[in-house]
């Protein structure tokens, strides 16, 4: 270990590294189970992917969307339900304080695109989970649609990810502190796993009989560090998000083609009183993300443009966010069907895919855990006084500006 002298200690059953969603849903789920958990987040809760997301609570229709009818879309249909119950309040955890910011979606089409996406929006496949909207059934910023732009709704919300990541943390009530492994991780022996954090500038040793590497972005670094060859197990595939300042109405939904990925998803907030617009979809994916963020602006003005015409949009600043999605491997690169769980000795490490399997991720990282700390002790895991708890991520659009 360092040579740091005489480090405090720490005991618990599972230390979990990383506050996203699956660190802390994880957290919730494993204290449930009798275990005792200390987590260690390096920025603040929810400051990697989680709070970037879209916080779109998908049942898979966007993977129907793309003609992609794969084990993906029935995982996400079954958890849906379950986070429906959990939303209201029903079934575990509680999420009811999570902030619905729109409880369905809608899709559009573009003018040109109508009478080809209307036959293919009835199809069997998809009728069942669409529901074409009457002029005055439309959200506020479809009401002046021309003639011809069809729009649909689809039962699934979206949340705002950052009172999500809240709620969560508020399901578990063990240790949460701001800090990282230091750089000679993880030592493994008979009683457990080892692991100096540094927290705020002092250094914590801290014994654990399991841990849980839910750092997202930050899993490769800490599994090359215990020499898994990181090549074969994780991956990032990045976007470039668009952030639109000043419009009138918010949206929530996407602008699509027939058999296509979406050419446009846009989830709202409010930045003081203003409608920010965060906008993903096909124009955040390659070639987007090889774009300048001038040329990325330049890009997204055309595609506003050409996909919401009635709307006042050549007078929204915009500003762009590079982010990757930190996945586990697929062997071609692309989106793994589920969550990932990769485990060796006693580190587990987890990648749920998406916000909305945490849920099964953490279940299968329970299953991993369950053998390897077979005598949980509830309560072992003490607050480390004077050490500080990460705060909760900023909303995206006040994340620094980037080029
Ligand atoms: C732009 C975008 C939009 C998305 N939209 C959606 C959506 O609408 N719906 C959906 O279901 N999914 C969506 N996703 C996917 C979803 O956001 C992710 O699958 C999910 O948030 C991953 O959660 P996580 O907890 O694994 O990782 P993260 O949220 O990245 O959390 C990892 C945490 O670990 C911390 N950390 C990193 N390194 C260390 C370290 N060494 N020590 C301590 N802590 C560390 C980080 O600071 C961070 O807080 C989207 C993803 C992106 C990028």
């Amino acid at each position: 270990m360092s040579g740091h002298a005489d480090p405090r200690r720490a005991e618990c059953d599972v230390l979990i590294v990383g506050g996203g969603i699956v660190g802390l849903w994880c957290r919730a789920l494993l204290e449930r189970q009798g275990f005792s958990v200390i987590l260690v987040e390096k920025e603040a809760l929810g400051s990697g992917q989680s709070v970037a997301s879209q916080g779109i609570l998908h049942a898979g229709l966007k993977y129907l969307l793309a003609g992609d009818d794969d084990g993906a879309p029935r995982s996400l249909a079954d958890e849906h339900g379950r986070w429906l119950e959990r939303l209201a309040g029903r079934g575990w955890p509680d999420l009811s304080t999570t902030r619905v910011l729109s409880e369905k979606l809608v899709m559009w089409t573009t003018p040109s695109l109508a009478s080809r996406a209307t036959g293919w929006l009835a199809s069997p496949m998809m009728r069942s989970r669409v529901r074409r909207l009457d002029d005055n059934a439309r959200p506020e910023a479809f009401r002046s649609a021309p003639r011809g732009v069809g729009v649909w709704e689809v039962d699934e919300p979206a949340v705002d990810a950052r009172s999500l990541i809240e709620q969560v943390a508020m399901c578990g009530h063990g240790p949460i502190h701001l800090g990282v492994p230091a750089a000679d991780a993880i030592h493994e022996s008979k009683e457990g796993a080892e692991v100096d954090v540094d927290c705020a500038g002092e250094r914590i040793r801290v014994l654990a009989q399991c841990v849980v590497l839910a750092a997202g972005g930050g899993n490769a670094v800490l599994l090359q560090r215990i020499g898994v060859n990181t090549s074969e197990v994780c991956q990032d595939r990045p976007l470039h998000m668009v952030i639109a300042r000043g419009a009138d109405a918010p949206v929530f939904g996407h602008c699509v083609r027939p058999s296509m990925k979406p050419r446009m998803t846009i989830t709202s907030g409010l930045d003081g009183g203003d409608v920010v617009w965060y906008i993903g979809g096909a124009i955040a994916e390659p070639p987007g993300t090889d774009r300048t963020r001038d040329e990325q602006i330049q890009a997204a003005r055309e595609e506003l443009d050409a996909c919401l015409p009635w709307l006042r949009t050549a007078d929204l600043e915009l500003d762009t966010l590079r982010i990757s999605r930190a996945e586990g491997r697929t062997g071609a690169g692309g989106r793994p069907e589920g969550p990932v769980v990769y485990s060796r000795g006693r580190v587990v490490a987890v990648w749920p895919t998406k916000l909305a399997m945490a849920p099964s991720a953490a279940e299968q990282v329970l299953a991993r855990i369950a053998p390897i700390a077979a005598n949980p002790v509830p309560g072992r895991a003490d607050e480390m006084e004077g050490l500080p708890a990460p705060p909760l991520a900023d909303p995206v659009w006040r994340w620094s500006p980037q080029t």
